[in-house]
């Protein structure tokens, strides 16, 4: 073991989204007996959203905070601790102002004032959609607004919806979701795509998709009603307003990885997402992250759990003094 006794906790995870809580999960099953900050956004992205089909072993489905609730409670069956954060953002008390490390143990600093300290510590804080920020796109969210289009894409059959933004995620969603969609109109805030040529190619050459150029998103329809019914469009050009009927948006403008308390004290990449190696890893030895402050390509709920369970047999293995490249070796050897 890493310094035994010298932490008040041997593993804590940050971040209650279904890879923190995977991770609190198997590190509890390893009688690690896990502390678990919620974080402000407790239960993470999953929280945004309705029904949820892509979770394998509900074949009917489950909602995403229902799907919470549940892996928060299995989590703490196993024996995890868990600080509450708070979701409105009124009450700090949970909330990790300040990380430190360099030094071994690690210390959290918690808005109130308490530090904790541990020997290992798994990332799990995510990435946050960026929104549009008109008002109507937060408040018509899982209502016809969506931010992921593999998670709602089905509820659109045969219906006119819109993408907002120009990179390979909104062409990816695009192009995906003409599979249910009777019409996808991409509106972009410039003239040409940021998508690379192969993603921009192959929406062009979808017969389901149109594009509306240098225009954004002034306004969703219909915030009394709590459906979408339409958008505003605003073309930046010339200022022009056209209204467009239509019964779904969805928003395709990047994600935020919610890594600004490890600045400078951990390897980020060039968008500001944890860089790993050896499954969960970061620079860092005894710090490991997981699920999407760590992955902006697959950034599903089901990878996110996989890598969060990696995280802990990771963390654990680093608490039993096991080298790091010894699970490559076997996997050569075998
Ligand atoms: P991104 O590349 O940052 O593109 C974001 C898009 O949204 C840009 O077109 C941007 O417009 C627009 N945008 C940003 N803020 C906006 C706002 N407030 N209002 C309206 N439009 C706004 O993000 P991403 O598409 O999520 O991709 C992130 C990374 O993952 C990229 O490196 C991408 O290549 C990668 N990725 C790869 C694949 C793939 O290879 N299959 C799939 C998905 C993502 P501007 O162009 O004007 O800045």
């Amino acid at each position: 073991m890493n310094r035994p006794g010298m932490a008040d906790q041997q593993v804590v995870v940050i971040g209650s989204g279904p890879a923190g809580l995977t991770a609190a999960l198997y590190a509890a099953r390893a009688n690690l007996k896990p502390l678990l900050i919620e974080g402000l956004e407790a239960g993470g992205q999953l929280m945004l959203t309705t029904m949820v089909d892509n979770w394998p072993g509900f074949r009917d489905g489950i909602m995403g905070p229902d799907l919470m609730a549940e892996m928060r409670a299995q989590a703490m069956r196993f024996g995890t601790e868990v600080l509450e954060g708070n979701v409105t953002a009124v009450d700090l008390r949970h909330r990790v102002t300040a990380v430190d490390l360099r030094h071994r143990p690690f210390t959290l600093v918690m808005s109130h004032g308490r530090r904790i300290t541990t020997e290992a510590l798994v990332i799990a804080t995510g990435a946050s959609a960026r929104w549009l920020e008109i008002g109507s796109d937060r408040t018509l969210s899982g209502h016809g607004v969506s931010t992921c289009a593999t998670c709602d894409g089905y509820f659109f059959k045969g219906r006119p919806i819109a993408v907002v933004g120009g990179g390979d995620s909104a062409m990816e969603e695009a192009i995906y979701l003409t599979k249910f969609a009777s019409k996808v109109t991409v509106v972009h805030r410039r003239d040409a795509l940021r998508a690379s040529k192969i993603m921009q190619d192959k929406a062009f050459a979808n017969a389901k998709i149109n594009f509306i150029w240098d225009s954004e998103v002034a306004h969703i329809h219909d915030v009394g009603a709590g459906e979408v019914t339409g958008i505003v469009v605003r073309n930046l050009k010339t200022g022009q307003l056209r209204e467009l009927p239509l019964e779904g948006v969805f928003i395709a403008i990047g994600h935020t990885p919610n890594t600004s308390l490890f600045k400078g004290q951990i390897d980020l990449d060039a968008n500001g997402y944890i860089v790993t190696h050896h499954g969960t890893r970061t620079n860092v030895p005894g710090v490991f992250a997981a699920g999407d402050v760590q992955d902006h390509i697959y950034r599903q709920a089901v990878t996110a759990a996989g890598s969060g369970c990696m995280a802990a047999i990771d963390a654990e293995r680093y608490l039993e003094g096991i080298p790091e490249d010894v699970s490559e070796t076997e996997h050569t050897v075998a």
